[in-house]
């Protein structure tokens, strides 16, 4: 008989885990003998390599090293490149999940093949799809996804009891904060209230760190860290932060520049330095209580889950608010993968009918529910506005399903289509919520009247992934379905009002300019001038213009204004940072950070000459503001990378390559556009003019 397997498919690291023949789970090694294996892949190696090695390869600096590509599960847009390759967030996972699959396999000496992998509580149908698919392209029988919270609340021995209870867990790992109230009821355990920031983890903790030392060093020599130094000291930050869990303080060297100071850090300071961080888990907690209309006295325990929790002030914390320490026994870093064992063992021996282990004996399967409503864009009541329309509300166990009917002009013929745009969200506001999917229902029956009923039907396996049906009403008869791609316009297209003309939106637009050493002269006079021109080719009644500049640091010199002389003064101070030839920072997460909350149009155009630094997380950034509907233009010349140009771009047609001589005549190009169409960027319609432009590329 194979052996099943649980998998924790994490951001930062991954871990399988089986049932020992003594019925107790245990974490798997790797093949290097460690029980966390960093969800870390090098495509630059051939085959590509995963773990230990390939994160040794990223803190080097490597292009093709990949991670937190959890973080783009089930987007369709995110992809990562390697020479002439493009790879998925799927295919990366597979790549993962094989390898931990080859490694219980020559742990076991035999063969693997069904697993439980878990994801977060709060992963939507997409994402869960992917994981699915993931393993699947991995060669594992995905047995089913059940949520990361419920398999650590399994680990900790909990199982299902007659009497109801609620435990909290919370789980900070390397990059991701959540935190979910598991109730424990007589046939299953179930999420019924999820929070979280997904990006708040260790890695902040380290860069508090990170900046404390380098500051030091800076105060003390004058001179700043950079390049291979500077990493040094990002992965020294990680190390005293682990040691400060044990230790009282740490004195740590900090080399740079051929110089070297050694400073201590004392506990106390570190947590000072890093209060604000904990502060924002603690009023996630606070939220989650809230939501559930429940208090920490109500809580039967607290679960701790992710390597950060290690850390004294998390347990200190937690003690305070709950009025006694949190539930121990369970390493918070094998938590998830033990779980995933448990219920694999349990699905096992569902299947086979049989008694499996002692440990198992007496409990029933595990229930999730869905931590977020789900519901289509439908036309307000009285067709003034698109609405949300929620179809499954939030929290409800899953399997379930539900329906809603839809009157529709269909015309005689049986001809038109019905666009259901799946919604993820709990306001009846669509800009208020995520977008899922397009799923498009044709094939009407010919009918007496115009108008049809369509009931649509969306229906949760047990897995959290749904699947959308339509049937029209008065002759039963189901609808074709194909699923297409979320055209680029949405939300925005829901904004305005059903079939009606409206006034252009507002835009406002960042202009980031690569400041690094190589622009030197002439570069940086034409890049001056093809701002101006940019300038005076929009219209500042509906655009709002702002400038960024980057190089060592990432410096918002003009906030977005509609004043030209202020905007004009901005673009003639701008000078050459301190780096050396390349740059060091990316100016996404600042664009992201500057735009996110805007209404309107947003964009932002990044002018490059060079070869970045840390592109792999640049293109993460530039992707988390196209998923934000931030609309990226690049444009580049000289040496910069054409590829990592289109990746971080909205679209292809929205990266130019030039060169010095036409970068004027290209700036002023898009401005042109832009204001023709009221602001909106359009990729088709920016294609056509880009292709006139008569480019190098
Ligand atoms: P996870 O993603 O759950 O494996 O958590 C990884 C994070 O836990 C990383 O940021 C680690 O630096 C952090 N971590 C691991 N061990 C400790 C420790 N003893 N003290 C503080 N943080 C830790």
């Amino acid at each position: 008989m194979a052996k099943v397997v649980g998998i924790d498919l994490g951001t930062t690291f991954s871990a399988v885990a089986a049932i020992g023949p003594d019925g107790r789970p245990f974490v798997i090694p790797n093949d290097i003998g460690e029980l966390l294996t960093p969800s870390v892949v090098d495509l630059g190696a051939d085959p590509p390599l995963v773990g230990r090695e390939a994160k040794q390869r990223q803190e080097l600096g490597d292009p093709g090293v990949y991670a937190f590509f959890k973080r783009d599960m089930g987007d369709p847009n995110a992809l990562y490149l390697a020479g002439q390759r493009q790879y998925t967030p799927v295919d990366l996972s597979a790549l993962v999940l094989a390898y931990l699959k080859r490694c219980a396999e020559r742990y076991l000496g035999e063969a693997v093949r069904d697993a439980v992998v878990t994801v977060p509580a709060y992963f939507n149908n997409m994402q869960r799809q992917a994981t699915i698919d993931a393993g699947r392209q991995a060669g594992l029988n995905v047995l089913r996804i059940i949520s990361e919270p419920t398999a650590a609340a399994l680990a900790y021995g909990i199982r299902p009891t007659a009497e109801t209870s609620t435990v909290l867990v919370y789980d900070l790992g390397g990059g991701t904060f959540d935190i979910s109230l598991v109730e424990i009821g007589l046939e299953a355990l179930r999420v019924i209230a999820t929070a979280g920031d997904h990006y708040l983890g260790g890695k902040d903790w380290d860069d508090r760190i990170l900046r404390y030392l380098s500051s030091r060093f800076e105060q003390q020599f004058g001179v700043e860290l950079i390049g291979d130094d500077f990493n040094e000291l990002l992965v020294k930050a990680e190390q005293v932060k682990i040691a400060l869990s044990t230790r009282p303080a740490v004195r740590v060297t900090v080399h740079g520049s051929g110089r070297s100071g050694t400073y201590e850090i004392t506990r106390e300071q570190f947590e000072g330095l890093t209060r604000d961080l904990l502060a924002r888990t603690e009023q996630l907690v606070e939220q989650v209580l809230d939501d559930a209309g429940m208090t920490w006295e109500a809580m039967a325990g607290v679960l701790l889950v992710g390597g950060s929790t290690r850390m004294p002030m998390v347990r200190d914390y937690v003690t305070r608010m709950a009025g006694r320490p949190p539930m121990a026994g369970v390493d918070p870093d094998q938590a998830v993968a033990l779980g995933a064992a448990i219920q694999a063992a349990m699905d096992l021996e569902e299947r086979q009918g049989a008694a499996l282990t002692l440990l198992l004996a007496g409990r029933k399967a595990t229930v999730d529910v869905i931590s977020n409503s789900l519901g289509m864009i439908a036309e307000s009541a009285d067709r003034s506005c698109y609405i949300n329309s929620i179809i499954i509300h939030k929290n409800q166990p899953i399997p379930c399903q539900q329906t809603r009917p839809y009157r529709l002009r269909v015309g005689r013929a049986g001809k038109g289509r019905l666009e259901v745009y799946m919604t993820q969200g709990e306001v009846t506001d669509p800009q208020g919520c995520a977008y899922l999917g397009k799923y498009v229902f044709s094939g009407f029956p010919r009918l007496a009247s115009d108008h049809a009923v369509i009931d649509v039907t969306y229906a949760y396996d047990r897995n959290g992934v749904v699947q959308v049906s339509a049937v029209e009403r008065s002759t039963g008869q189901p609808l074709t379905l194909v699923v297409e791609p979320l055209p680029s316009d949405v939300p925005a297209r829901f904004l305005r009002p059903p079939e009606d003309v409206v006034a252009p939106e507002h835009l406002t637009l960042y202009m980031a300019f690569d400041l690094s050493g190589s622009m030197l002269g002439r570069p940086l006079r034409e890049a001056k001038k093809a701002a101006h021109g940019f300038l005076s080719q929009i219209d500042l009644a509906s655009a709002s213009i702002g400038l960024i500049e980057f190089s060592e640091k990432v410096r918002v010199s003009v906030q977005a204004s509609q004043n030209a002389a202020e905007i004009s003064k901005g673009i003639e101070h701008m000078s050459i940072g301190r780096t050396g030839w390349s740059n060091f920072v990316h100016p996404f997460d600042t664009i992201y950070s500057l735009l996110a909350e805007v209404d309107g149009n947003r964009a932002a155009l990044v002018l490059a000459d060079g070869v970045w630094m840390r592109q792999g997380q640049a293109i993460k950034a530039a992707q988390r503001c196209h998923a934000a509907g931030i609309t990226i233009i690049a444009v580049g010349f000289g040496e910069a990378d054409r590829e990592f140009l289109r990746a971080v771009s909205s679209s292809d047609a929205l990266s130019f390559f030039t060169d010095l001589n036409t970068l004027t005549h290209t700036f002023s190009t898009i401005a042109q556009e832009i204001t023709e169409r009221g602001g909106l960027i359009d990729p088709e319609s920016m294609r056509l003019r880009r292709d006139r432009l008569n480019l190098i590329d």
